[in-house]
């Protein structure tokens, strides 16, 4: 599904910043991964080139075998909205749009009509617990139900792979491990790919595979065998 190969970036400044190193990594189709680092390691850079959200400066990227490399805006924004769904640790609701207003939003960049993106939202709404909630605005839901709804509103489109940056990072713990076990069912009953960047090893032993970055550098990479998935099982998300 990912495939990078010697990725490089540096920002340019006053102080130009080598933020990553070389980065090579490969994440095949239904891996749940963590990428773990200390702040300012260099996880959002990389999360955010996995996302076509920042170009890298050397090295390649291939994303479901397409190659990644010097797109023009409008190609970028394309295959974001066709293979990849987004979870952020702020949420990135909009606030002045419902629950349900917010999950039919990139249908609605998608061009599909009003009636099935509200039919659509209403669906993912369901199947994560929160259709009494649709009506309301964001700062009437708590953390875990406005995680919730980023989390549908980043499935609707049915992408490839799910990137989450830090998606337990305003949340207490009770809501952290609701929301991975949440991402866990994606992954072993839909088969879904989710790469998870975090500095806390407790989110990241939600995961099956640990990838630690230091500094730009890529690691020790752990397989986390203390979990048995059953991918592909019945009754998921995106069914
Ligand atoms: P992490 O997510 O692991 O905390 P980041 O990838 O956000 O790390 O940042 C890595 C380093 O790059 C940090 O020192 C950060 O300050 C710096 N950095 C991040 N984004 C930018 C940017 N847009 N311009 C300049 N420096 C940046
Ligand atoms: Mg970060």
């Amino acid at each position: 599904m990912i495939h990078l190969k010697d990725i490089n970036k540096t920002y340019q400044g006053a102080q130009p910043l080598h933020v990553l190193k070389g980065i090579s990594l490969d994440i095949a189709k239904g891996e749940f991964v963590s990428i773990m680092g200390a702040s300012g390691s260099g996880k959002s850079t990389l999360l955010n080139i996995l996302g076509i959200l920042d170009n890298y400066d050397s090295g390649s990227y291939e994303l479901a075998g397409t190659p990644i490399w010097n797109l023009s805006e409008r190609k970028a924004a394309e295959y974001r909205n066709k293979m990849i769904g987004f979870i952020f640790q702020s949420f990135n609701l909009i606030s002045f749009k419902t629950a349900v207003e917010n999950v039919e939003l990139p249908l609605f960049y998608q061009g599909v009509s009003r009636k099935k993106r509200h039919q659509m939202a209403m669906e993912y709404l369901d199947k994560l617990g929160l259709a009494d909630w649709a009506e309301h605005y964001p700062n009437e839901l708590s953390g875990g139900q406005k995680q919730r709804v980023a989390i549908a509103r980043a499935l609707i489109t049915r992408p490839q792979i799910i990137l989450a940056d830090e998606p337990t990072g305003a949340l207490d713990s009770k809501t952290s491990v609701e929301v991975m076990q949440l991402l866990k069912k994606l992954n072993q009953e839909d088969g879904m790919t989710i790469v998870v960047v975090t500095h806390e090893s407790g989110v990241a032993n939600e995961t099956n595979k640990i990838v630690h970055i230091k500094d730009g550098v890529i690691g020790q990479i752990e397989e986390n065998l203390d979990h048995n998935a059953s991918p592909f099982g019945s009754g998921g998300l995106m069914k």
